[in-house]
């Protein structure tokens, strides 16, 4: 007989743990109790197999729980003790607890969907311990129905009886409800795909936010969205049944198809396959974004949609139909959470807009990965994926690291746990920034922090530079790439030397000048920039990175080939004075080693893209053109001055744009793993972190990766934030926090 306490810590709030725990106890005959606490959930257990409860436990752990630590003490025995018991929360207002993600609807709440003898029968709004919203219908911790937008919906006596039965799968769900007790939707769902089928865009309040829907292939339709959406040429997101119908669309892997019936289901970026769908979902590209239903009102559409089969046969049954499904907002502004808004704003892009009387607390976009042959790559973490916390090395001073301008995201450090919030977007416009601070307060308090030091950007003209003063504390600046690096340390808990090789867009550098495909060498704080990529002109500054030609003519002046100019880009008027300016030797003396506008050259000189709809389109266009990666045996250079692509660059004013995109990937491949591989022997590192929005090119990172890991290197990439600038904010935090204890 032995008497042990266990004190569980990791996502184990909100996950059906402590009926996991009374039924565990239930079995093995032990007495005692279990309760939620501000640190996770603390058991103890009496009896004779006491020593077998934590085997049991983690054997069939709900599949929303996931355990960090365990601690275990000893305990003096409790005499007479008959019973075990759940009981009532601890509540603290400096919590350590977290609200667990939002999850897709589970298979037995979509049994219970499509089962005719259920109560849950048909029933939208259905979810229970394993499945549903949490963090988007949350608004404090602890996390209670009182606290969520289930507030406003007391439980009738079935649910009630449900949410108070330990052996119950509703046992303490606190979002649970019924047709009786709970939110109802606005339109029927048989309206909603009549005028679906019928060609028309139908606005539908999600998980996170609204979203629209059409019929896939519906060229009119997609026409129609895009110009009343005002997006000329970004892709669109597609929604099917299954797995067995993304099958006939996209090519997935092993690791693809896992990624795609997560529970976060995010939108899996993979190749197309067949040509059947329109080109102007994704113009220009190879792959498509699919995602799976994650909410009961999906699956509901899609029973709609199929003409309302019986049985469930249908619901892993091949289908061709394909949904778009877009995020309901204007073009660059937040997604839409508030349904008066929605009224108004969605006027002139929907036909229809279809709500329901839940609230939702804070808005979370689609999550985006795309799936490579040796990891996957995040491009936007949101829904499903926020609020999971990331353990960091060692514990630091609370730090709020305010990310970039660009594909904002913020992190908030507690102890020794990092929390990257929800991707916010481009704080450009007055909406967006709105939100920003909205999220900020929202996590600042359910976090129960206080913030002791605040990192940012060491952009001077970043909005989330010029507000890191108003809190209060020390400002540590940390430099862009220093922070895409860094953000990749403390993620995999890298704490020797390691070799950082970042390649991006644009990022603040020394003195002010335009980095973006950097080679660093990173100590505790400290980073040293070892080399970098050849700087390019781009004529134009700003301009540039959306006009790939402007580019594309700066390597022509510099190849000596300003006769070709005109000839190349004959549609753009101002080429003839652009090369007047280049003559300016202040003009020409703005360059950047941006990776991102190498791309663009390549992209621009071959034809591909002169100008861009979107960021990364011209990158993205050129990548979706490769067949086979060739290397230019002689396509670049190693110098003082960095690394020069301008051979190879010289070498695709003579190809065709697919022979072209084979040559610049290969060669851009096989010049940066020579290129690294010269750094790593001269510092006697053998440790290399990549990041950066370039590395989102799938045959970029696949070959880079190969052929430095064949060599011997230890190659990291991020595994659970995004590639892009959406990963900083945790980097600026860690380095804050790193420089801090140096001091
Ligand atoms: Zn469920
Ligand atoms: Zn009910």
């Amino acid at each position: 007989m032995k008497r042990q306490q266990f004190l569980i810590q990791g996502q184990v709030q909100g996950v059906g743990f402590r009926p996991h725990v009374y039924r565990i106890a239930q079995r093995l005959s032990l007495t005692g109790w279990v309760q939620n606490h501000s640190a996770g959930v603390l058991v103890e257990v009496q009896g004779i197999q006491a020593q077998h409860f934590i085997a049991a436990l983690q054997l069939n752990l709900p599949s929303l729980a996931v355990i960090d630590q365990i601690k275990t003490t000893d305990c003096v025995l409790v005499p007479n003790e008959s019973i075990f018991t759940i009981r009532m929360s601890e509540e603290k207002k400096s919590s350590q607890a977290m609200i667990p993600p939002d999850s897709c609807l589970c298979d037995d709440c979509l049994t219970d969907l499509f089962d005719p003898s259920s109560p849950y029968y048909l029933y939208p709004f259905v979810n229970c311990t394993q499945c549903g919203p949490r963090f988007t219908i949350t608004h404090q911790l602890p996390y209670d129905r009182q606290q969520t937008a289930m507030a406003s919906f007391p439980l009738c006596d079935r649910c009630q009886q449900n949410y108070s039965d330990p052996m119950n799968r509703r046992y303490h769900a606190q979002p649970i409800a019924c047709p009786e007790c709970g939110p109802k939707m606005s339109a029927s769902m048989v309206d909603i795909a009549a005028d679906i089928t019928a060609g028309k865009i139908v606005a539908i309040k999600g998980m996170g936010g609204y979203q629209l829907y059409c019929d896939a292939y519906d060229v009119e339709a997609i026409a129609e969205l895009r110009q009343r959406k005002q997006r000329d040429a970004k892709p669109f997101a597609l929604m099917v049944l299954n797995v067995a119908s993304a099958r006939a669309l996209v090519s997935l892997d092993d690791r693809a198809e896992k990624i795609l019936i997560r529970p976060e289901r995010p939108i899996v970026l993979a190749q197309q396959v067949s040509q059947v769908l329109p080109q102007s979902l994704a113009p220009g590209l190879s792959d498509l974004g699919i995602m799976l239903p994650s909410t009961p009102i999906h699956y509901l559409l899609w029973h709609a949609l199929l003409g309302f089969p019986t049985g469930t046969h249908w619901l892993s049954a091949m289908h061709p139909q394909v949904l778009v499904v877009t995020s309901a907002n204007i073009a660059g502004q937040p997604l839409i959470i508030d349904d008066e808004e929605a009224y108004h704003a969605l006027g002139g892009i929907a036909d229809k807009i279809v709500s329901f009387n839940r609230a939702i607390m804070t808005r979370a976009d689609d999550s985006v990965i795309r799936p490579i042959s040796t990891q996957s790559v995040m491009v936007r973490r949101a829904r499903g994926y926020c609020p999971t916390m990331i353990p960091l090395p060692y514990e630091i001073p609370c730090t709020l690291g305010l990310g970039g301008d660009l594909k904002n995201t913020f992190c908030i450090t507690r102890g020794d746990q990092a929390f990257v919030s929800q991707h916010i977007g481009s704080l450009t416009n007055a909406a967006t920034i709105a939100f920003f601070h909205e999220s900020l307060t929202h996590w600042i308090r359910f976090l129960g922090v206080e913030i002791e030091r605040v990192a940012c950007d060491s952009h001077p003209d970043f909005y989330t530079t010029r507000c890191a003063e108003d809190y209060g504390v020390p400002v540590v600046p940390i430099q862009h790439h220093h922070a895409h690096a860094a953000a990749v340390i403390a993620e995999q808990h890298l704490l020797e030397p390691v070799l950082g090789l970042i390649l991006d867009g644009y990022g603040y550098g020394m003195n002010g000048d335009s980095w973006g495909g950097e080679l660093l060498k990173l100590e505790g704080s400290n980073y040293q920039r070892l080399s970098h990529l050849w700087p390019l002109l781009q004529p134009g500054g700003d301009r540039a990175a959306r006009e790939p030609w402007r580019v594309g003519v700066g390597v022509l002046f510099d190849l000596n080939c300003v006769d070709q100019i005109i000839g190349r880009w004959p549609e753009q008027a101002q080429s003839a004075s652009l090369i007047q300016a280049l003559q300016h030797p202040l003009i020409a003396d703005r360059r950047t080693s941006s990776a991102g506008r190498l791309f663009d050259a390549a992209s621009a000189i071959l034809g591909v893209n002169s100008c861009s709809d979107y960021e990364g389109q011209a990158a993205m266009q050129l990548e979706s053109l490769v067949t086979t990666p060739l290397v230019l045996a002689d396509g670049w250079v190693m110098s003082e001055q960095g690394l020069s692509f301008l051979p190879l660059l010289e070498h695709l004013l003579e190809l065709t744009p697919i022979s072209g995109a084979n040559f610049f990937h290969g060669t851009l491949i096989a010049g940066l793993a020579e290129w690294v591989l010269c750094w790593s022997q001269q510092t006697s590192i053998k440790t290399i972190v990549l990041s950066g929005g370039c590395f989102i090119n799938r045959i970029l990172t696949d070959g880079l990766v190969n052929l430095l890991v064949n060599a011997g290197l230890q190659v990291h990439l991020p595994l659970q934030l995004p590639v892009n600038d959406g990963g900083l904010s945790l980097g600026q935090a860690w380095m804050a926090s790193c420089r801090r204890s140096d001091i």
